[in-house]
């Protein structure tokens, strides 16, 4: 796991800190892959902790701003799980930087990824025509490890 240097005292930062070991809010800059005490923060950091910097105050980060489409908030545990699957998502994205991927200098065309949360009927996961659909769900490890999806038969071998 990579760590980064505390840009307000000593110590280390690891890449989902929201805050340093002495409790200062401090955000994540994809651009510079370095933390910043002072950011604009993104706007999901209050809603699912999201540590990268905005723009400007109240806007998303560079990857929550790919999220057209959120679990429904009505769903047992929908916004948990849609914490953990972004954390997964800007870890992706970040690494996926290191190539000049959905940064600035990027002139290709972003995704959009659809954040659903299983309820009555199950999420289905795919992608197609630049929307990457999720099921949020599939962050419970039960889930995940269960025979619970459907489509999850038609992959075994
Ligand atoms: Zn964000």
């Amino acid at each position: 796991m990579m760590s980064f240097t505390n840009p307000v005292g000593s110590g280390t930062l690891w890449f989902h800190n929201l805050a340093t070991a002495e409790g200062t809010p401090v955000a994540y800059d994809p651009q510079a892959r370095a933390f910043l005490p002072m950011p604009p923060f993104c706007a999901n950091r209050v809603i699912i902790g999201c540590n990268w910097i905005a723009p400007e105050e109240g806007a998303f980060c560079r990857a929550c701003a790919m999220t057209a489409l959120a679990p429904d908030p009505d769903i047992p545990n929908a916004i948990d799980y849609w914490a953990e699957t972004e954390a997964a998502k800007r870890w992706v994205i970040d690494n996926l930087g290191r190539w000049h991927w959905f940064r600035p200098e990027d002139p290709g065309t972003r995704p959009t990824f659809h954040m659903l949360a299983d309820g009555n009927t199950l999420a289905a996961m795919g992608h197609g025509d630049g929307v990457v659909t999720m099921s949020v769900s599939e962050a419970d490890p039960v889930v995940r490890i269960s025979a619970g999806k459907p489509w999850m038969n038609r992959i075994e071998r």
